[in-house]
């Protein structure tokens, strides 16, 4: 009996690799998404059904919303139970925020949500975006002997390697090695052939039926601390009305000015209910607030830490967790512990900056 084909299920959002140029102005558009699959015609060779669902119009990624990701979520959960695998085509700007939404929104998840897009449109002659395309595909659409779908989680495949979602940022405006995913492993590694790192991929939840919370509250802030950063922006950015988070990016292993007027800034920003997550402005590390005297005041103060986690990740976790209706006090225990693989523990920070460096280039 001839094995069953795999389904895979292309959601087309936007970016640049849907895009054309426009010959009058030469600047990229949105084109009809058979645009994509006519450029692509290897699709036909891959051996699986693919279907396609696109988002009308398609969306340049920088005009993502909330809303969008519960469309996006809405697509997915929609479509499940008939597809074996997903493939999200996205643009690249902000790709990795979305990839780590998707991850907090599917709960239980066994099946594979690839992101991936490109640097150059599909119809161009040197564009990454087939390549890209396939691999992504044929990441969706891999088993292991068993039969069962090889990468059961959200991630995101981009020129030769495959990250975990909610551990991946865009690192270059203009490189085709555009995203990088710097304190976990890759989980792939795309060569002449597809080497898989079994090791650091997650397992798909035994008995576990798929819960899908497609929820998101967006009033949260990105404050990014700088040498001489003033009051007045500070407490201008903690005083809003409706904040409820706060991804706050420190300096170093999570370091911040000690000076009162900051420090008071946060006590009552706290004190109200809004919950403040440190994360580390450098690429690699983590943050370590038992380390310097400023850390352990932040923690004194109620400030929760972001580990070794993105601020991609952080910050959709909060409007995730926000989002669920938990009261802050949850917010802020569940901030401080991994759900979906996008913070280490202890024990994992020191392993897994060995085993980066091992499977990175
Ligand atoms: N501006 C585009 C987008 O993010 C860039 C890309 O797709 O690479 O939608």
């Amino acid at each position: 009996m001839a094995a069953q084909r795999v389904s895979i299920l292309l959601v087309y959002t936007g970016g640049t690799i849907g895009m054309v140029e426009n010959p009058e102005t030469g600047a990229l558009e949105p084109f009809d998404f058979n645009y994509l699959q006519d450029n692509v015609p290897e699709l036909r060779l891959l051996g699986c059904d693919i279907s396609s669902v696109e988002f009308s119009p398609p969306l340049d990624s920088s005009a993502i919303t909330t809303e969008h990701w519960v469309q996006l979520a809405r697509v997915i959960e929609e479509h499940y139970e008939d597809y074996d695998g997903f493939v999200i085509l996205h643009g690249t700007d902000t790709m990795a925020y979305t990839a780590s939404a998707m991850s907090f929104v599917f709960e239980g998840l066994s099946k594979p949500i690839v992101f991936t897009g490109s640097q150059l449109p599909v119809g161009k002659l040197r564009t990454d975006g087939k390549e890209n395309l396939i691999t992504a595909i044929e990441i969706a659409a891999a088993r292991d002997e068993a039969g069962r779908p090889r990468v059961p989680e959200v991630t995101l495949f981009f020129e030769n390697y495959l990250m975990r979602g909610n551990r991946s940022s865009k690192v270059s405006a203009d490189q085709f090695s555009a995203f990088e995913s710097y304190n976990y492993p890759h989980l792939a590694y795309a060569g002449i052939e597809i080497r898989y790192h079994d090791a650091v991929i997650a397992k798909a939840p035994q008995g576990r039926t798929l819960a899908v919370h497609p929820h998101f509250d967006p009033n949260v802030a990105v404050l990014k601390l700088f040498p001489g950063i003033t009051r007045g922006v500070v407490e201008s950015i903690l005083s809003l009305p409706t904040l409820r988070g706060v991804v706050l990016e420190t300096f170093g292993s999570g370091n911040a000015p000690m000076l009162p007027w900051f420090l008071d800034a946060l006590r009552s920003t706290v004190a109200r209910g809004v919950v403040i997550v440190n994360v580390t402005q450098c690429v690699t590390g983590y943050v370590d607030m038992m380390r310097y005297e400023t850390g352990i005041l932040l923690q004194k103060i109620g400030v929760v830490s972001g580990r070794d986690a993105t601020t991609e990740a952080v910050l959709t976790k909060l409007m995730y967790l926000l989002g669920q209706g938990f009261s802050s006090e949850e917010v802020g225990q569940l901030m401080a512990i991994p759900l979906r693989g996008e913070m280490s523990l202890d024990q994992e920070m020191e392993g897994f900056s060995r085993e980066t460096s091992i499977y990175r280039r």
